[in-house]
């Protein structure tokens, strides 16, 4: 490298060998392309996962080591990491489906996803029907011969309904249709879903996997390499592939995943709990209160309840809104699943674009409050909701 000139050898930077060891953690492999010997090794990794890495829109070793984390965790054979959680959905959808297919999907569903649906019907001939989370008899009931997937999430957004998963997941294989998991709610930590019969588990590793709001991502993991081959292949068109440096933030995010939903969870249930003794308080949706309706199926299916739990004032919207603008330690801010609790009004952001209907019928109220718990000691966030209620 000495013979060469500096305008070359700023080009070509000395890299150091790996002479005997290798890094504690994974490295950040910062880099959109790979350097070959070999022009059929080359060859041989453009057309598969698995190949050697050629291309950053193909693999990167750091995206490889989240891949085979989060296919680990959620007992999946192989995974595609994208830039968002709705890269991954929209690569799974517009991978496995063609104009002239039917899917079913649960309603509720998270905003995003549910205009993604509005889509496929609207421009690309794909038809959709909803029904109900925890009914496996409306799903039979829907299932048409070209219905070719089903769309479920483990617990929905605000009212945190939890979806029946084994029972949904057995009519769509029985059906001979693909089940597809939004898992982002409850981590897998809380909830496997392929071990309860689903193809597909996705994820907006956004939240809680990555863990501390600084990094955009999702995942897409699958039970078979069959569907993994096919969606990778799909994505590398699509182009939405994860970058190294958001994969590295979420690897090591992932390192803390279990001691942080324990706590997310711990802060909710006492939370949720004061709240609901609150006079000020009508109503508090967390799946791991007695009065929520997937209580008991919560209780079947999950080990906690998760992070995220809404409630409503008695004193209405005015009621929630000023519950909102008068918090001081939780952040009036969109997502969920980092270490700070943040609070919403689903009616005016996440959910403005339903009718005042459809609010209603998924238990929205004008004035309900979304609170995504974080990892804070609980008597702080105890004493900043009792001031704001006060
Ligand atoms: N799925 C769920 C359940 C979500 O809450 C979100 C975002 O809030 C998404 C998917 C989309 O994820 P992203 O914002 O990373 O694209």
């Amino acid at each position: 490298m000495t013979d060469f000139r500096p305008e070359t050898r700023t080009v070509h930077l000395p890299q150091p060998p790996l002479n005997g060891s290798h890094p504690i953690t994974v490295p950040l492999y910062q880099t959109s392309g790979f350097v070959f010997d070999d022009p059929d090794v080359f060859a041989d990794g453009m057309g598969r996962p698995d190949g050697a890495f050629v291309y950053g829109r193909l693999s990167n070793p750091t995206v490889r080591s989240l891949e085979e984390a989060v296919a680990g965790l959620e007992g999946g054979v192989g995974a595609v990491a994208t830039g968002s959680g709705m890269g991954a959905i929209n690569s799974v959808l517009f991978g496995l489906l063609a104009p002239g297919d039917h899917m079913v999907a649960q309603k509720p569903l998270y905003g995003g996803t549910a205009s993604v649906m509005s889509d496929l019907e609207e421009r690309f001939g794909i038809s959709v029907s909803y029904v109900p989370e925890y009914d496996p008899a409306a799903l039979r009931a829907a299932v048409r011969p070209e219905t070719k997937l089903v769309y479920l999430e483990t617990i929905a957004n605000p009212v945190t309904q939890v979806a029946d998963l084994p029972g949904m997941c057995a009519v769509a294989r029985e059906a001979g249709v693909l089940s597809v998991v939004d898992n982002t709610f409850a981590s897998p930590i809380l909830c496997r879903p392929i071990e309860h019969g689903a193809d597909i588990v996705v994820h907006s590793t956004t939240k809680y996997l990555s863990g501390h709001t600084d990094v955009l991502g999702g995942i897409a993991v699958f039970a078979s390499d069959e569907l993994y081959r096919k969606v990778w292949s799909f994505n590398v068109k699509l182009g939405a592939t994860a970058d190294p440096f958001a994969a590295w933030l979420t690897l090591r995010g992932i390192q803390t995943l279990p001691l942080r939903m324990e706590r997310h969870c711990s802060n909710t249930r006492e939370l949720a709990t004061r709240l609901d003794a609150h006079p000020a308080v009508s109503v508090v949706h967390w799946p791991g209160l007695p009065s929520h309706p997937s209580y008991e199926l919560a209780a079947k299916l999950l080990p906690d309840f998760g992070g995220v739990f809404s409630f409503d004032l008695t004193g209405g919207r005015e009621a929630g809104e000023r519950f909102m603008s008068s918090v001081k330690l939780a952040l009036l801010a969109p997502s969920l699943g980092g270490v700070e609790t943040l609070v919403l009004h689903p009616a005016t952001t996440s959910h403005r674009s339903l009718t005042a209907e459809e609010l209603a019928r998924h238990g929205i109220g004008e004035g309900t409050v979304r609170v995504a718990v974080g990892i804070e000691h609980v008597e702080d966030l105890w004493a900043d909701f009792e001031q704001a209620l006060a």
